[in-house]
């Protein structure tokens, strides 16, 4: 742990031609945390990413991790990330725990150090019988547990996961989650994207709301809920002949509806809007059979933040939490993370900014 943040990010810009991809973020992500950034398609997310792994060139503000500015101290910033992307951009050609070996050596680690922190990553992730397969004879599964073993592979105080469980079935899921709450429990800080508001809500600390290249909220995802309302379902023995005026004080309540013996209440924090609720029938002499707290989920407070008018175009206005852009970004020659077809050069020097 340092006393820096993980991430450090003022008023940071990027244009693309005519488009702003990111309009002025300013986030803070302490070290140690589990931060979510949630948005829809086309929010900034890849570009805020790819911005911190120096793919992506700045337009303007600053970007510092635990400390280290991206452009300025690249490779110290660069050193201290590890990044799990959405692609599968993996080296083809040599057995995966080779690949490890490769990639620890573009960090500047030793050889022999880096034979025993591949196996210790591959068993890590589970597929250290795998050692000696190539990238493309592996599983979907083992795919997305090969790119975290890469992300590991420099002990990195910050891992980014982009999609991290994007298509993989629940068990991967669920062991995925167990993996990463484990780093997260041993001080590494990571950073999230993810479509699955489930995830975030499960693995989170905090998360940021990212849409139209801006920060919407950063909240917990606990706080977030109670931004949304939630509805009171109560049933009663019989129907009351005129309703009572109730709950006509609270500020929290937004509508009460009656159908028949049903009334619906819909509420901000219907958990605490409950009890009152109760007793003012109570007190009306109004018996309940039945009452149901349905919460507002996550998903609901992330679509209401991001909705966007019919009018809007672009792919910004997509708030589908289910699948992903699958644009991919641009690729750094030099560094194995962004590697595609192609062999790697490990200790290669200069870095490719479009
Ligand atoms: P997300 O990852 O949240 O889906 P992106 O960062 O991919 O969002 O995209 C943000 C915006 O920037 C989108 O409007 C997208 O079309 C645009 N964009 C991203 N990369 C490029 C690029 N290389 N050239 C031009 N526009 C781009």
């Amino acid at each position: 742990m340092t006393s820096q943040p993980a991430l450090y990010i003022e008023n940071l810009q990027k244009e693309y031609d005519n488009v702003t991809a990111l309009d002025g973020i300013t986030l803070t992500v302490p070290d140690g945390s589990f931060f979510g950034l949630l948005g829809p398609n086309g929010a900034g997310k890849t570009t805020f990413i790819n911005t911190l792994v120096g793919l992506v060139k700045k337009s303007g503000g600053t970007a510092q991790i635990f400390g280290h500015d991206v452009d300025d101290d690249y490779q110290q910033a660069r050193n201290a990330i590890g990044l799990a992307p959405q692609e599968f951009n993996v080296d083809r050609f040599f057995p995966i725990e080779e690949v490890l070996e490769h990639k620890a050596g573009y960090h500047g680690i030793p050889a022999s150090e880096a034979e025993t922190r591949a196996e210790d990553v591959l068993k890590q992730v589970g597929i250290y019988n795998k050692r000696d397969t190539r990238f493309d004879f592996l599983s979907g599964g083992m795919k997305r547990r090969f790119l975290l073993a890469r992300a590991l592979i420099t002990d990195p105080d910050l891992l980014i996961l982009d999609e991290p469980t994007a298509g993989v079935d629940v068990q991967l899921r669920r062991d995925l989650w167990n993996l990463v709450t484990d780093l997260n429990d041993q001080g590494k800080t990571i950073l999230l994207t993810t479509h699955y508001i489930e995830e975030a809500e499960r693995l989170c600390d905090k998360v940021a709301i990212l849409d139209a290249g801006r920060v919407r909220t950063v909240a917990s995802p606990a706080e977030l809920k109670d931004r949304g309302t939630d509805r009171i379902i109560v049933t009663l023995r019989s129907q009351p002949v005129t309703l009572p005026a109730l709950l006509s004080d609270d500020e929290r309540v937004e509508s009460i509806e009656q159908d028949g013996r049903r009334l619906t209440v819909t509420a901000r924090k219907g958990g605490l809007v409950a009890p009152a609720l109760v007793r003012e029938l109570d007190l009306a002499d109004l018996e309940i059979v039945d009452l149901e707290i349905t919460r507002t989920s996550l998903e609901e407070v992330f679509v209401e933040m991001t909705r966007h008018d019919s009018s809007d175009d672009g792919d910004s206005d997509d708030t589908s939490l289910a699948g992903a852009d699958d644009r991919d970004g641009p690729a750094s020659p030099d560094d194995p993370e962004s590697q595609s077809e192609r062999q790697i050069t490990p200790n290669s020097g200069a870095r490719w900014l479009p």
